[in-house]
């Protein structure tokens, strides 16, 4: 068998022309278009490698979008205070604070501040929380993604051993709390597991978010699973490659996301879904 290949970067321009045309109408109709806001503090090359993504898709959409690019060493009150400014600001209806955060900055107490209706990346307790307890408002972005793959596959979830693989609380948690919510039987793996081959062979619906290549071998695949590779990694040549063995991987699944062009895309279209979702909730609320 040589699995089909989950074709992310299609999926998401397909979400992202439908969102153009909605906000296109909208502004039509009067509204004003959604705000996203987009923190940077220091200079981190992928950091702002992945801002100017953000920013060319929001303006790509026809979203407003404000770039706030701090120094490295400013300080979390001042941080703090900045959020708390966009939380009161009514043009702005998502605030996304580029991960990872200098060391002397409290990455909790950020995602914190942030007005949970404005939390865009579904990163704030308040969403993870809703998430939890079935009752989903924003939602993290990569494992929110991750879902649409899967739904476009058609995939039924119900009666199906899910295993994510890793357990970060940004990618593998949450997506364990998605594939709870679609009715998958749930496992999760992470860096206390004792046999992760065992729970990997079981698995008819896979996620990997490790970040080590190779941690999952292609001899471990369940004949026919699904196989989504959130895993980003750099190779010494410079390529991207994910978490799974990919080669010897697709020869045994019904189906896999390649890296690049699986989840990666995703991951923006869906932050863009969560903005116009946040300016629905503002609108809502000031009518
Ligand atoms: P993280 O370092 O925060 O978490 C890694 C997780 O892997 C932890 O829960 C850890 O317990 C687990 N782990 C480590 N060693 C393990 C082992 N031997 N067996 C099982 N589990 C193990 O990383 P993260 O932020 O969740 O990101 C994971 C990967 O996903 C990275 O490669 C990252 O670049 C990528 N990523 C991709 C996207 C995207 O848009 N495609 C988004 C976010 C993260």
């Amino acid at each position: 068998m040589t699995a089909t290949l989950i074709d992310g970067k299609a999926i998401a321009q397909q979400i992202r022309d439908e969102i153009r045309d909605t906000v296109s109408r909208q502004t039509q109709q009067g509204q004003r278009p959604p705000g996203l806001a987009v923190i940077l503090v220091g200079s981190n090359h992928a950091s702002t490698v992945y801002v100017g993504h953000k920013r060319r898709a929001c303006e790509e959409v026809g979203f407003h979008s404000e770039a706030h690019n701090l120094d490295a060493d400013i300080s979390e009150a001042e941080l703090l205070a900045l959020i708390d400014k966009l939380n009161h600001d009514s043009t702005i209806d998502g605030i996304l604070v580029q991960l990872p955060l200098p060391d002397h900055i409290d990455t909790e107490t950020v995602i914190e501040k942030i007005l949970p209706s404005k939390d865009v990346d579904g990163f704030h307790p308040y969403n993870v929380g809703r998430l939890a307890v079935r009752l989903p408002l924003l939602r993290s972005c990569t494992p929110y993604g991750v879902i649409h793959l899967l739904d476009s596959i058609g995939e039924v979830y119900k009666g199906r051993n899910a295993v994510v693989v890793g357990a970060s609380n940004i990618v593998g948690r949450p997506m364990s709390l998605e594939l709870l919510l679609a009715g998958a039987t749930v496992t999760v793996c992470h860096r206390f597991t004792s046999d992760l081959e065992a729970h990997v062979r079981r698995a008819d619906i896979l996620v990997v978010a490790v970040g080590k290549p190779g941690i999952v071998a292609g001899e471990w695949i369940k004949p026919g699973a699904t196989v989504i590779d959130v895993g980003i990694n750099r190779t010494e040549d410079g390529k991207l490659t994910g978490d799974v063995d990919f080669e010897a991987a697709r020869e045994r699944a019904a189906y896999i996301t390649p890296v690049p062009g699986g989840v990666g895309p995703m991951t923006v279209a869906i932050l863009l879904k969560n903005t116009l979702e946040a300016a629905k909730l503002h609108q809502q609320a000031s009518s």
